[in-house]
């Protein structure tokens, strides 16, 4: 062992015997806590010293006197004793003691423990055989006595019990009784023994120390974070006694709910919440609703939450979130409750912000798309509820992109809010209405299964919507198409039902737009019919399996053949002959006019360069070959290349055009004509018959309607409009054809009428090129 051992090996074994290990301050608590523990028992072990000090005095006073002198020393030290007890008793223990202090109690330890030593060591020898036993006796019970009473101070108890023990062997030796050293040997195990003894009651009351002293930590800590949290942060802390009374509360709760626990002592919380409402000026929104919610969770005794309350606190609404657990009370049926409380009033703002963006639409504040089908779903019974019946209204403004483009997008918002607006005032609370997008909109009439009852609601609601509307000075009045399907009949499923809907709807803007329909079979077949014809013209296109017939226009006056008008046809091998009637408004909406109208073009000029040079190539353009921008330069680009002269030909357009931006439209006639092309307006009568157009541009022909040249015989006023139709070309210098002239009689009249051309069935139908040219031919 090397000199630098020595206090390692010192350190390790006070370390091992010390009953804990501390740091100081916390050590000089401990310390003050061992003194206390074994100043507790001082006036029971003086009383016990000085008690068998006097019994051994009485015994054996006689055959030593020296005895009295041991005894006042140890009175002197046993009244020091009592006196630090009676001193911790009158002014009360520090929280800490110094190691003197400790240092102090070892040495009063050691003190009383070698008088008592030196006694057997002196006295042993000196006594009767009947006096040695009892001594020993004596002794060993003040080892044992003596090292438990100060067993909380391990070094005193063990200074004790070693010198006592020690003492009694020295005495044990110098006597002369058979077997002493066995004696000696016993006392000594014994002396161990309580020496461990003691070392390990220290060590677990040394455990204790420590454990209390954790906890005492630990709970300083928890109740400065509670403080802080109760102080600063908008949570709050609350209890519930089994009675359901309010218990320990933070104040921030007992403010909001003004609780006056004399005043209150019979309101539970969620009456304490209600009264709040009283209050206030307008009682939250299903505040009772949240109310029962609360009840019920306090009734069960399972925890609960984030339970969401609403309070009304200096007259705002707030919205406190409720978690809490119950705590059994001993004797109770019900229990308590122990619980935090947030307030989440930004949070629920915040949430409820969202919900109402992704719900509802932000321009007209009516229901969006996606809520819409999520009710409409609900109604389907796909969400597990009963599936209901109800009218699905859908509605789409007329023209609206006209109002966008003609008096701004500002304006045509404004309009979308006054329609929005309209419809919710028409229907009842339990129907939905909502924005699907654009100027789409769907309204679900719950319950209604009657198609009068649904007619009913669409007059109405057509003519709520038909009134004047202000747009920033401008009073427009807005209309409206709508189609109705009715669940379940129509479709039980959310996308049937609403494609059903919107089948009828198209129905209604087809049949001229202002009008509701209702969904029929009919529709369905139709829209599958259309879309099958759509895939067929895109082959038929592609293939240019499409072809051209002519039917001339005769003179009235002169009867010669003066041109021919171009008719698209299409002989398709699943479809037969269809009607460009049916397909033309197809080709259209599927956007396959603007090639087809550039074939037939092409074809036509083609076929013009195998007619006479004086006669007329008419070709019809479809108003949808006007969205083109590049539209004139497409034309003059064919015109060229046939290298056909532009007069010869005559642009048939219909009035459906100046639906269109008018500008443009005007513009691109103005450019035709300039290039030396005709231009006729076809189907005069049956459109908008504007005279605006008549004036806003310098047409070459007016083409008078099949309906009126039919009519002609019958009705008089057919008679006057062709009549005056005619007159009004001729005021305006147009020429005028009239269309599907079918007997000599009407070319009589038409020719009487002064009118220049006619078509129709009575001089030829519609025929191929080669039929035509002998046709002229044969032509005087
Ligand atoms: P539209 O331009 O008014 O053509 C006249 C229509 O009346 C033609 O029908 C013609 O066959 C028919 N018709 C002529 N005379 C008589 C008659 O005496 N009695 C009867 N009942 N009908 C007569 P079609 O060829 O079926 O064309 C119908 C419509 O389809 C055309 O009306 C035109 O708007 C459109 N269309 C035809 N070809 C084309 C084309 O190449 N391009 C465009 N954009 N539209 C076309
Ligand atoms: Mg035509
Ligand atoms: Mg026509």
């Amino acid at each position: 062992m090397t000199e630098s051992d020595t206090p390692g090996l010192l350190a390790r074994i006070r370390h091992s015997l010390a009953p804990y290990e501390a740091e100081e301050p916390l050590a000089a608590s401990f310390r003050a806590q061992q003194l206390q523990a074994m100043l507790r028992l001082t006036p029971l072990s003086m009383l016990v010293n000085l008690f068998n000090a006097s019994f051994i005095l009485y015994r054996m006073a006689d055959q030593a006197q020296w005895l009295w002198g041991w005894l006042l020393v140890l009175v002197f030290f046993a009244f020091q004793g009592l006196a630090a007890w009676y001193r911790v008793q009158r002014r009360g223990m520090r929280s800490t003691a110094s190691r003197k202090a400790m240092q102090r109690a070892l040495q009063h330890a050691l003190i009383l423990g070698a008088l008592w030593g030196a006694l057997p060591a002196l006295l042993l020898s000196e006594v009767s055989l009947q006096d040695q036993h009892m001594l020993l006796i004596i002794c060993c019970g003040m080892i044992c006595a003596g090292g438990f009473a100060l067993v909380t101070v391990p070094a005193a108890a063990n200074a004790y019990v070693l010198a006592m023990a020690a003492g009694s062997m020295i005495g044990l030796l110098h006597t002369d009784l058979p077997g002493a050293e066995i004696l000696v040997c016993l006392l000594l195990v014994y002396s161990v023994v309580v020496v461990a003894s003691v070392q390990v009651m220290a060590k677990s009351y040394g455990s204790r120390l420590v454990a209390e002293a954790d906890a005492a930590h630990k709970q300083q800590i928890v109740g400065l974070l509670l403080r802080d949290f109760e102080e600063n942060s908008s949570d709050f802390l609350w209890e519930l006694a089994p009675s359901g009374q309010l218990g320990h509360a933070s104040g921030r709760l007992n403010r909001a709910l003004q609780f006056d626990p004399q005043r209150d002592a019979a309101l539970g919380l969620a009456a304490l919440i209600g009264r709040t409402y009283e209050a206030a000026a307008v009682a939250p929104d299903h505040a009772i609703g949240y109310l029962e919610k609360l009840q019920k969770a306090l009734s069960t005794p399972m925890p609960f939450r984030d339970l969401l309350v609403p309070v009304v606190i200096h007259g705002t609404l707030r919205w406190w979130a409720l978690t809490a657990k119950p705590v059994e009370a001993p004797g109770q049926d019900a229990p308590g409750w122990r619980g935090v409380g947030a307030d989440v009033t930004d949070r629920k703002h915040a949430e409820d912000e969202m919900h109402r963006l992704a719900h509802f639409d932000a321009l007209t504040g009516l229901a969006n798309r996606r809520h819409f089908q999520h009710r409409l779903q609900q109604l389907c019974g796909h969400d597990g509820s009963p599936p209901g019946s109800a009218a699905l209204l859908c509605i789409d403004m007329d023209n609206f992109k006209r109002v966008n483009d003609a008096y701004g997008h500002a304006n045509g918002d404004l309009l979308l809010k006054a329609v929005a607006q309209r419809m919710t005032s028409t229907i009842r609370g339990r129907d939905l209405v909502a924005r699907l997008g654009g100027d789409e909109f769907a309204i679900l009439l719950d319950g209604v299964t009657q198609v009068d009852e649904a007619r009913c609601f669409a007059d109405r609601l057509m003519q709520a919507i038909e009134q004047p509307c202000d747009l920033s000075g401008i009073s427009f009045t807005p209309h409206t198409s709508m189609g109705i399907a009715f669940l379940p009949r129509d479709g039980q499923r959310p996308d049937t039902i609403l494609h059903h809907a919107d089948l009828a709807l198209y129905e209604a803007k087809t049949r001229g737009r202002r009008q509701a329909q209702f969904f029929s079979l009919a529709m369905d077949q139709k829209a599958q019919r259309r879309i099958a014809l759509e895939d067929g013209l895109r082959h038929a296109l592609a293939q240019n399996a499409m072809h051209l017939v002519y039917q001339p226009q005769i003179s009235l006056r002169s009867h010669h053949i003066t041109g021919v008008e171009a008719l698209l046809r299409w002989s398709s091998p699943h479809f037969g002959h269809v009607s460009p009637a049916e397909f033309i408004p197809i080709a259209e909406e599927a956007g396959l006019i603007r090639d087809i109208g550039l074939w037939v073009l092409e074809t036509a000029c083609n076929a013009a360069q195998q007619l006479p040079a004086g006669l007329l190539m008419a070709v019809n353009l479809s108003a949808c070959q006007f969205d083109d921008a590049l539209l004139v330069d497409k034309i003059l680009e064919v015109v060229a290349r046939s290298g056909v002269p532009a007069q010869r030909l005559e642009l048939e357009i219909t009035e459906s055009v100046f639906l269109r931006d008018t500008e443009d439209v005007l513009t691109a006639l103005h450019r035709l004509r300039a290039a030396g092309m005709r231009i006729a307006l076809d189907d005069f009568g049956t459109g908008y018959s504007s005279l605006a157009y008549l004036r806003s541009f310098p047409f070459n022909k007016l083409k008078i309607d099949r309906a009126f040249v039919m009519a002609i015989h019958q009705s008089p006023e057919s008679e006057a409009i062709v009549r005056s139709v005619i007159d009004l070309a001729s005021a305006l210098h147009m020429e005028t054809t009239a269309e599907g002239i079918e007997t000599a009689d009407e070319a009589a009249l038409l020719t009487q009428l002064a009118c220049t051309t006619g078509q129709g069935y009575h001089f030829a139908r519609p025929m191929a090129l080669d039929a035509v040219q002998a046709l002229l031919q044969d032509a005087p």
